[in-house]
């Protein structure tokens, strides 16, 4: 069972490539270049744990393509962590770059682990030896590492400080994700949740949709989820259901946003089920994702929308923040039955978008003020979900079909500009 989940992501990316790339004149061999990966790095490596014996780990770091610039993706440590999963990874990667218009290429790495098992000193020992591992893969100008799922500021700063240590000096935009204190970004917190909101915004301007007409439903309430809830509510929306692991809240006048965020910043690892807002109701994931509004988030956890709830779904937008949180099969029966879908790669790239803009002022090191950062990450959302809008009317397919021509015809053209070496 699990095999089959980890060989489908594969699966599942190559044939969003073939469905974009048939509707391209593509020459063959640029398709078959754009489908495989450019380096492929396993590495066995021990690490001394607190109880004095020696575990080997296994971890990958895989560049899926580089033509438009260094490879740029996170890294995760996860029990099910393999090699085809991190594949799939690192070609979304390249296609979240590529709509956005962000002059990198696609990578993603991993460690199969179990980090909640782990101690600070044992994980900081795998990180530092992971990352001298696939040191000669790595780096500012070449490939630049990412949190992901169960890395975080930290962890970068322990990658950052190990590449700085076998190169002798200080090499700090090898990463981005990175403590504020060591070269982050501010805003980089709360820039995917900015982009998902700005995508939503986008979409209402161009459907004529007023914010206080828009209800709307957020499934997830983490980073991304939260930071979106609070900014569509600063808009003028009326956010009547919010939801994460715990359940969730409705309430058809519009919760009140502030007060509960406010809550969940005071008691950080809380749960919804927590808070106790205002004339609210509990309701259940699957309720809220059926739940009479306007606009859904989904900004938890992957296929959430499927073929046995893709037809109550009641949203005529979707907007979408988690990674691949609607099957093909969902995708199919909302996007017949007229639902505007903002994809993934381009709905939830504020986060990489942030982190190029981490890197630039590294490069160059000289730091902006929060707002500047916002500006400009805003404009780059804007600019992208006209591009993408554009394409998708002017080849007449849906968003989500759009994005992936549009991301697979800036590498095709890049390839092609460039030429084949030698
Ligand atoms: P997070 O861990 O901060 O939050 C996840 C939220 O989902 C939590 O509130 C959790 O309780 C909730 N959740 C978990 N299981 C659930 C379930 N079964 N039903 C409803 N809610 C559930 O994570 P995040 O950083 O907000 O990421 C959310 C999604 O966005 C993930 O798919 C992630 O891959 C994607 N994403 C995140 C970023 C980023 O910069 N953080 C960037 C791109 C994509």
């Amino acid at each position: 069972m699990e095999n089959e989940k980890k060989i489908n992501s594969l699966d599942v990316a190559l044939k969003q490539v073939d469905k974009a790339v048939s509707r391209l004149n593509l020459d063959p061999g640029i398709i078959a270049k754009i489908k495989s990966t450019r380096r492929e790095l396993t590495v066995n490596f021990p690490v001394k744990m607190n109880d004095g014996s020696i575990k080997i780990f296994t971890g990958h770091r895989i560049q899926h393509n580089t033509t438009r610039g260094p490879a740029k993706g996170g890294i995760r440590y996860h029990p099910d962590v393999d090699l085809d999963e991190v594949k799939a990874l690192a070609m979304w990667m390249t296609w979240k770059c590529a709509v956005v218009n962000i002059p990198f290429g696609g990578a993603k790495g991993g460690v199969t682990c179990d980090p909640k098992s782990m101690t600070p000193r044992e994980l900081e020992n795998m990180t530092r030896r992971y990352v001298y591992e696939i040191s000669m893969m790595i780096g500012p100008d070449r490939d630049i590492p990412a949190p992901d799922v169960n890395t975080n500021p930290q962890v970068m700063a322990w990658m950052a400080d190990t590449v700085s240590m076998l190169e002798g000096s200080s090499v700090i935009e090898v990463v981005t994700g990175k403590p504020v204190a060591l070269g982050g970004s501010l805003g980089r917190k709360e820039a995917t949740g900015r982009g998902v909101a700005s995508i939503a915004r986008e979409i209402l301007k161009r459907l004529n949709r007023q914010a206080a007409d828009t209800r709307v439903a957020v499934q997830g309430y983490g980073n991304v989820g939260s930071v979106a809830a609070r900014l569509l509510y600063e808009m003028g929306c009326p956010v009547v259901a919010i939801s994460d692991v715990s359940g969730g809240w409705y309430n058809p006048r519009g919760l009140d946003i502030p007060t509960i965020n406010a809550f969940m910043e005071a008691h950080p690892r809380s749960l919804l089920e927590e808070v106790a807002p205002a004339s609210a109701d509990r309701i259940t994931n699957d309720e809220l994702l059926t739940s009479d509004v306007e606009l859904l988030v989904p900004a938890a956890l992957e296929h959430q929308l499927h073929a046995n709830n893709a037809t109550q779904v009641r949203a005529s937008i979707i907007v979408e923040g988690a990674n691949g949180p609607t099957t093909r099969e969902a995708d199919a029966i909302l996007t017949d039955r007229g639902v505007i879908i903002a994809p993934d790669i381009l709905a939830h790239a504020g986060g990489v978008v942030v982190s190029y803009l981490e890197w630039v002022q590294d490069l160059q090191r000289f730091f902006w003020e929060e707002d500047a950062v916002n500006q400009r990450l805003e404009a780059i959302m804007v600019r992208s979900m006209q591009e993408v809008w554009d394409f998708s009317q002017s080849r007449r397919v849906p968003l989500r079909m759009g994005a992936y021509m549009l991301a697979v015809h800036r590498v095709a053209t890049a390839l092609q500009t460039r030429g084949i070496f030698p």
